[in-house]
C-alpha cells in the first residue's frame, strides 16, 4: 500500500479528551473516529487491526471445535420476556420500538436468541455436544463510556454458547474455552490471566475473567506473581480430552488470582509476601457455566438416552474483540507511539523513502515493496513528498514491527537500513536480503 493513496488521517496534536495512552494513540494514529459517545468508526488502519484480532479469535475457536454463525444485532423483546431478563436488565439495554409497535432491543448479549435457535432445531442428546459462536456488535448503554474503544457503548464481541447433556460435559466446554482463550491471547502477544470472578447479570456459579495487567485497567486485581510465569506456548492439546483441558485449567488457576469482587484477604495472606501483587487489569474476556438458567424457562430440552426430556446445560463465553485493540496498545507502546505485536499489526513492515523523487531511491523502494509483497508480507510504503523526520514520526506512531529506511547514501553502499520498532535496533542490509530476513522465524 502506498501511503500517498491510503487514508491515514494522523493527528499531530494530542486530543484533549483522551485520558489514557491507547485512546490517545488510536486517535492520533488515525485508527478510529468517534461518531457519538462510546460509538466509533473504525478508520482503515484501525479496521485492519480489528480484522486481525477477529481472524485470530475465529481460528482459535474453530480449532477448539466451535462453530461460527451470525445472529442479528436487533432482537425481539419477547424472547427476553421468556427468560425474565427484559425487566431485569435495566437502562443499559437500548430498547427500540418498530413501526408496528413491536418492542425490540439492540442485543447486549445473545443467550436468549441462541437458546431459541437451539430449541427450534435440536431435540436429541445425539446432537450434543454443540458450541455455537459469533462475532457481532453489541450495544450496552453504559453510564460512563470512556477510554475510547475500551468502554464503548457499541462494541464488537465474540460470544459463544455451549449446549451439553450433563453438567460434566458443560464443565468440559468451560475448560475447553479457557484453553482456547489462553491460546488466543498468547497469539496476540498478550498475557491475560484467568481470575475467579463474580457472575453479574449472566448468572451462574462458575466464571473466570481474563485480565491483561495495565496501570489504566478498570479492575483491581490481587494475584500471586508466580502466575505470570505460566505460558501456554506451542503445546499441542486434544480439545476433546476432558482430562487434558482440565489439567490446563488446574495449571493456570491453581494459584491465587482474583478480582476485587471475589478477593479473599485471608487466602491472599497465605502467599509468601514477596509474591503478593495488587495491580490493575483490563478485562478482555469472561467464561461462564450457568447450567439450566436459560434452557429451563425457555424450554430448551433434549431427549436423553432414556427417552426422557431434560433441559440442556449451558454456558456462555465472551471475548472483547474491539476492547482488545485498546488493551493491546496499553500493553505495547512507548512515548513515540504504538508497538504492534506482529500477529495483529496493521502492516508488517513500513518503507520510508528519505529522498522521494530520487530515481535510485524510488526504484529501490518499489523493488522492495514488490519483493516483500511477494514474500507474503503486508507493506506500507511512505512515498509522500515529506521530510524524513515526519515520515519516521508517523512510522513510530503507527507502530509497524519493522521499518526499512531507503536513501541515496545507503544505496551508494548497496544497503538499506532495517529497524526493529520494539528494540529500536537498526542494521544495514542488502535490499535483496530483506524479504528473507523478515520471513524467517
Ligand atoms: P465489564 O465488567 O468491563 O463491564 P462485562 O463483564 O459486563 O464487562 P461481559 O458480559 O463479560 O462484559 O462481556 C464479554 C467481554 O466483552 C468483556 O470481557 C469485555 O472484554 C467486553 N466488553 C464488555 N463491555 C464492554 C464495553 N462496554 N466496551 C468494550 N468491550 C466490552
Ligand atoms: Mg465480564
Amino acid at each position: 500500500m502506498r501511503l500517498s493513496r491510503y487514508f491515514l488521517p494522523v493527528l499531530r496534536e494530542t486530543p484533549a479528551e483522551a485520558q489514557i495512552a491507547s485512546h490517545r494513540l488510536m486517535l492520533r494514529a488515525g485508527m478510529i473516529k468517534q461518531a457519538a459517545a462510546g460509538i466509533y468508526s473504525w478508520l482503515p488502519l484501525g479496521y485492519r487491526v480489528l480484522r486481525n484480532i477477529e481472524r485470530i479469535v475465529h481460528e482459535e475457536q474453530q480449532r477448539a471445535g466451535h462453530i461460527p454463525l451470525l445472529m442479528p444485532t436487533l432482537q425481539p423483546a419477547d424472547l427476553w420476556r421468556e427468560s425474565g431478563r427484559y425487566d431485569a436488565y435495566g437502562p443499559e439495554m437500548l430498547r427500540i420500538r418498530d413501526r408496528h409497535d413491536r418492542d425490540m432491543l439492540y442485543g447486549p448479549t445473545n443467550e436468549e436468541l441462541i437458546t431459541d435457535i437451539f430449541r427450534s432445531h435440536v431435540s436429541s442428546y445425539k446432537d450434543l455436544p454443540l458450541t455455537l459462536y459469533h462475532i457481532q456488535w453489541k450495544f450496552r448503554d453504559e453510564v460512563r463510556p470512556r477510554f475510547g474503544v475500551m468502554r464503548g457503548r457499541e462494541f464488537l464481541m465474540k460470544d459463544g454458547y455451549n449446549f451439553d447433556l450433563t453438567r460434566e460435559d458443560a464443565l468440559h466446554a468451560y475448560n475447553r474455552h479457557l484453553v482456547s482463550y489462553l491460546r488466543t491471547y498468547e497469539r496476540m502477544g498478550l498475557q491475560a490471566i484467568p481470575m475467579r470472578a463474580d457472575s453479574g447479570p449472566i448468572g451462574g456459579d462458575d466464571t473466570h475473567e481474563f485480565l491483561v495487567l495495565a496501570e489504566t485497567g478498570e479492575s483491581e486485581v490481587f494475584y500471586d506473581s508466580a502466575i505470570t510465569d505460566l505460558k501456554f506456548g506451542s503445546r499441542a492439546i486434544d480439545y476433546d480430552s476432558h482430562a487434558e483441558c482440565r489439567a490446563v485449567l488446574e495449571e493456570f488457576t491453581s494459584r491465587y488470582a482474583r478480582t476485587d469482587e471475589t478477593h479473599d484477604p485471608a487466602l491472599f495472606e497465605q502467599i509468601p509476601e514477596e509474591r503478593r501483587r495488587v495491580a490493575r487489569g483490563i478485562e478482555v474476556g469472561q467464561i461462564f457455566y450457568f447450567g439450566t438458567k436459560y434452557s429451563e424457562p425457555m424450554g430448551a430440552t433434549v431427549q436423553g438416552p432414556d427417552g426422557k426430556a431434560v433441559p440442556v446445560h449451558m454456558g456462555s463465553h465472551g471475548i472483547g474483540v474491539s476492547r482488545l485493540a485498546g488493551a493491546l496498545i496499553e500493553a505495547n507502546h512507548d512515548e513515540r507511539g504504538i508497538i504492534w505485536p506482529r500477529e495483529v499489526a496493521p502492516f508488517h513492515v513500513g518503507i520510508v523513502n528519505v529522498k522521494q523523487g530520487d530515481a535510485a531511491a524510488d526504484a529501490a523502494c518499489e523493488g522492495l515493496e514488490a519483493a516483500l509483497g511477494k514474500a507474503g508480507l503486508e507493506v506500507l510504503y511512505d512515498d509522500r513528498e515529506e521530510r524524513a523526520g515526519a515520515k519516521f514520526a508517523t512510522m513510530d506512531l503507527i507502530g509497524l514491527p519493522h521499518r526499512i529506511t531507503v536513501g541515496p547514501r545507503g544505496l551508494d553502499k548497496g544497503v538499506v537500513e532495517l529497524t526493529d520498532r520494539r528494540t529500536g535496533e537498526s542494521e544495514e542490509i542488502k535490499p535483496e536480503l530483506v524479504a528473507e530476513r523478515l520471513t524467517q522465524g
